[in-house]
C-alpha cells in the first residue's frame, strides 16, 4: 500500500455555479501543478464533462474518476463516483429523467457549459442542475452501487446541503462507507476535526471519511490535498478503497 494525494469532488463550467474557467484541461493541469494524483470531477447531477476530462487527465498525466453530485429528494448532497466512464456515464443516463424539467436561466444561475477534451464548448445544458432529484438518500446507495459505483454524502461538516446539517445527525443503519468533509485537516483550535466528528457522531465510526476541495473556482484547488492508501493509483482501487 501507498499514499496517494487525491481530490474527488470537483465542479465544471457545466455546475452553473462554478467559473468559466473551470474547464477540463485547466482543472486537470491544475491538479497536476498542485500535487493531486487522483482526481474526480462530479458536476451537479450530470456526468456530462466526463469523458473530457478523462481526456484532460491523460494528457497531464492525473489518475481520473468519473462521477456527479446528487441532490437528493431531501436536499442532500451525495457524491457518486465510479471506477470506469462508461459505468458513470450510463448513471449520467439514468439520472437526467429524475432531475425536473425546468429551464436554467444563464442570467440568474450561471451558464451549463458541455466542453470536449481541448476545451472547446460543443453545448450548452438547457435543463437546470442544481435543482432536487426525485431519488432519496434512502435508495442514492443502491442506485450507484447497481451501476458499479458508491455513493458518499457530501461535505458533512456544512451548513447546507448535508447530511448531518438535514437530519441533525447521521441515521444508524445507513449503507454508506464513506463520508466527506471540506474542511482542513484540523480546526481552528488545531484539534483533528476528523477525530471530532466521529466523537460526535457514532455512525462514523470505522468509517472512511474523505476530505475533499469541492472547488467551483481554480483558485479553490490550491490546497494542501489529502491522501489515501492505496495498492496502487487507478479508479478501481479508490472505488474499492471507499466501499471498504
Ligand atoms: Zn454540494
Ligand atoms: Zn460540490
Amino acid at each position: 500500500m501507498k499514499n496517494y494525494s487525491y481530490d474527488l469532488h470537483i465542479h465544471s463550467a457545466l455546475s452553473p455555479c462554478a467559473d468559466e474557467d473551470m474547464t477540463p484541461n485547466n482543472i486537470a493541469r491544475m491538479c497536476m501543478l498542485g500535487g493531486v494524483r487522483i482526481a474526480a470531477l462530479t458536476d451537479h447531477n450530470t456526468t456530462a464533462n466526463c469523458p473530457a476530462f478523462f481526456s484532460a487527465c491523460e494528457d497531464a498525466g492525473v489518475v481520473p474518476l468519473a462521477g456527479c453530485e446528487v441532490t437528493t429528494s431531501e436536499e442532500i448532497h451525495a457524491l457518486c463516483l465510479f471506477g470506469r466512464l462508461d459505468a458513470a456515464m450510463a448513471f449520467g443516463d439514468f439520472l437526467y429523467p429524475h432531475i425536473p424539467d425546468i429551464e436554467n436561466r444563464p442570467d440568474v444561475f450561471g451558464r451549463q457549459t458541455l466542453l470536449d477534451g481541448k476545451d472547446r464548448e460543443v453545448g450548452e445544458e438547457r435543463k437546470l442542475l442544481i435543482t432536487a432529484t426525485d431519488i432519496s438518500i434512502d435508495d442514492i446507495w443502491d442506485i450507484a452501487a447497481s451501476h458499479g459505483g458508491v455513493a458518499v454524502p457530501a461535505h458533512i461538516d456544512r451548513p447546507a446541503f448535508s447530511l448531518l446539517v438535514g437530519f441533525g445527525f447521521i441515521p444508524d443503519g445507513y449503507p454508506f462507507t464513506a463520508y466527506e468533509i471540506n474542511s482542513g485537516a484540523c480546526d481552528e483550535n488545531g484539534a483533528d476535526r476528523v477525530d471530532r466528528l466521529v466523537a460526535e457522531n457514532p455512525a462514523l465510526a470505522g468509517k472512511t471519511i474523505l476530505r475533499d476541495s469541492d472547488a467551483h473556482e481554480l483558485a479553490g484547488l490550491v490546497r494542501e490535498p489529502a491522501l489515501m492508501a492505496l495498492p496502487h493509483a487507478s479508479a478501481e482501487a479508490v472505488i474499492a478503497a471507499l466501499r471498504g
